[in-house]
């Protein structure tokens, strides 16, 4: 699939010096990595804390506040800690704070293969083009459909990932309708996923198919795994 072009604002080369500065983190565990491309990957997750968004069916509510203010290199330290080549930076809506941008950056630069998890609410132009975003386009059913930063789009790679979450019929044709009025396919892989416990998964699975859609159906393998126990 062919990228929608667009450039990230932050040069891989950047420099960044000494501990440049904190992040308020919620949780850094070891984990499999349960959805997406990187699905099954032994990975090491930093959840940053705080979200500026409220989804209706949103499962880390915990992350809106708390957390404990850690050192960038503290946190690099802590993940290398567990020996994974995949680190996945999710939230909250991690964007929400910007030295999370740093965070990338020296991710990359350690050589992980690095996966952001955002909203769509935020600018994203201004990741690091090493790491690979998995964007959300919130559907009605989310409350938060307005928040959606079309503009988004073209700064998505082929690498990138669009994730649009179904609660209902009615979202499925939303994102059906944004499907082909964006190209979103042609810009890079698409995930259609199940709300737990608002739409069955074989339901929309077979929508997918009578539909004969170009995108990626997918369950939260950690959720058939652990039923969102915390840490995993
Ligand atoms: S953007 Fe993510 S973390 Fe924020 S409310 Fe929505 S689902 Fe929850």
């Amino acid at each position: 699939m062919a990228a929608s072009g667009g450039s990230a604002r932050v040069a891989s080369t950047t420099p960044v010096t000494g501990t440049a500065g904190r992040l308020r983190v919620s949780e850094i565990f070891h984990s499999i990595q349960g959805e997406a491309d990187a699905i099954g990957w032994r990975t090491v997750f930093v959840r940053l804390t705080g979200c500026p968004l409220r989804c209706v069916w949103c499962d880390t509510e915990y992350a809106f506040h708390g957390g404990d203010w850690r050192a960038i290199d503290d946190i690099l330290a802590e993940v290398a800690l567990h020996g994974a080549r995949h680190v996945c930076v999710t939230g909250g809506e991690p964007l929400a704070q910007k030295r999370c941008l740093i965070l990338l950056q020296k991710l990359c630069d350690a050589g992980y293969d690095v996966s952001l998890e955002t909203s769509g609410a935020l600018d994203v132009g201004v990741v690091d083009p090493r790491v690979r975003k998995v964007m959300d386009l919130k559907a009605p059913g989310s409350g938060e459909s307005a928040r959606n930063l079309w503009s988004n789009l073209d700064h998505l790679l082929a690498h990138d990932q669009i994730k649009i979450v179904i609660a209902s019929r009615a979202d499925y044709e939303w994102a059906c309708a944004r499907l082909v009025e964006h190209a979103l396919a042609e810009r890079c892989m698409v995930l259609f996923s199940p709300v737990h416990g608002a739409v069955q998964p074989r339901e929309l699975a077979e929508w997918i198919l009578a539909d004969k859609l170009p995108v990626r159906f997918q369950l939260q393998l950690h959720k058939l795994l652990w039923n969102d126990a915390a840490g995993h």
